[in-house]
């Protein structure tokens, strides 16, 4: 399966493997711990797997089970940082099934005290985020950063950041849309940060509320989307007539890098609002730590378990929908054409995922014999959304 769209599209995939966790070698019996992914040097980004028969997936990033946190992020997210600094909205998502590595890669449970090598794509990314904001050129910024965190579990909403415990005094959760194509989710909290340490207080917080059960694969926690959201709003004065994009930005941390961000200025900003001699830009980054990708037991499909294993696969379905749709390019060029409204994933998602947005799938897959038949279902899933 060869990808020849990957130069017009706005989606990337990218794989990665994880390594044998110490679990799998204590439960699982020897012979199902065989590796059967392999990579070879002679053609990057192809993985090939080793069952009944050979086969092999090519995607735009692999990352074997050696990878670290450092280089997913160095090598697929970090640029996107830069996207959203420059008024993109942008999304990263983790697929796979229970236990392959969405929540470590993601960082969604992490918190202050995570060990630095071992954290996640999350504190990573705010962490190159208040580095730059706190640069000289962004000195004569007005700048505010919030951060909200949702979980959609069943189709219901639940605002993860709300501690309140008198559910009949939560705000109801709403999706709506604004005349200019913006989705705003009604009724959510949205909290002003201004730390790396504030965000990863929330972070934390709202990640032991999504964590209802232990981690098995009938925990809620892993039949749920969890989705943290970072908005950023820069206001600037402007310097020449009329509305202008955003500076490119230079690197404060690598000054000598090569900077990709001299391309052409974006031609539709998320939000511009021309407030006299102010331009405000608005700015949505979307971490994604999606539900198990499991198929259910046979022992579990009847009753409450069903009903949650087929709305889960509703949510993972719309999604893959959405995502082929937007690599095709006879329906992406008109987003009617697009269903983000067959799930509340894709419909929260909607303006952050295809248009000018930037979006990055992440399919996490164990390299054990025993997962075998799921990490086959996650490859081609992760396929067709290239
Ligand atoms: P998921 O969120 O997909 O259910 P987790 O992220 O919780 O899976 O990962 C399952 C286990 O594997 C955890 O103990 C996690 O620390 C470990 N793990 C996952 N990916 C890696 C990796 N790349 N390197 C080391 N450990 C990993
Ligand atoms: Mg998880």
């Amino acid at each position: 399966m060869t990808n020849s769209n990957s130069e017009n599209t706005t989606v990337q995939v990218a794989l990665r493997i994880r390594p044998l966790t110490q679990e799998d070698l204590v439960n699982l019996p020897s012979r199902f711990q065989r590796n059967v992914l392999s990579t070879s040097p002679f053609t990057p980004n192809q993985v090939i797997v080793h069952g009944d028969k050979k086969l092999t997936f090519n995607f735009d990033y692999v990352f074997g089970p050696e990878t670290q946190q450092r280089d997913v992020y160095d090598i697929s997210v970090r640029n996107m940082v830069d996207k959203f600094l420059e008024g993109f909205n942008v999304t990263i998502l983790a697929y796979g099934q229970t236990s392959s590595g969405k929540t470590y890669t993601m960082g969604t449970s992490d918190s202050v005290s995570s060990i630095h090598e071992s954290r996640g794509i999350i504190p990573r990314a705010l962490h190159t985020l208040f580095s730059y904001i706190s640069s000289a050129q962004f000195k004569s910024r007005k700048i505010t950063m919030k951060v909200s965190f949702i979980e959609i579990y069943n189709e219901d909403l639940n605002d993860l950041l709300n501690d309140t415990d008198d559910d009949e005094n939560k705000p109801q959760l709403l999706i709506r849309e604004d005349s200019k194509g913006n989705i705003i989710w009604s009724g959510l909290q949205e909290i002003k940060v201004n730390s790396v340490e504030e965000v990863m207080g929330h972070l934390a917080r709202g990640s032991l509320n999504r964590q209802v059960g232990a981690t098995d694969m009938n925990s809620q926690s892993s039949r749920s989307h969890a989705i943290f959201s970072v908005t950023l709003c820069q206001q600037k004065q402007i310097s020449t007539n009329g509305i202008s994009s955003p500076t490119p930005l230079s690197h404060p941390s690598t000054p000598s890098t090569p900077t990709k961000l001299g391309s052409p200025p974006p031609r539709r900003l998320s939000k511009i609002l021309d407030d006299g001699e102010w331009v405000t830009v608005t700015s949505k980054f979307n971490f994604v730590d999606l539900a198990g990708s499991e198929r259910l037991k046979r022992t579990a499909v009847s009753g409450d378990r069903a009903k949650e294993g087929i709305s889960i696969n509703s949510g993972l379905l719309a999604l893959g929908n959405v995502i082929s749709a937007l690599g095709d390019p006879s329906k992406a060029r008109n987003t009617t054409h697009i269903p983000y409204r067959d799930s509340k994933l894709t419909r929260l998602l909607q303006d952050s995922l295809g248009g000018n947005a930037q979006t990055l799938m992440i399919a996490c897959v164990s390299p054990a014999e025993y997962n075998i038949s799921e990490t086959i279902n996650t490859l081609k899933y992760a396929n067709r959304a290239r």
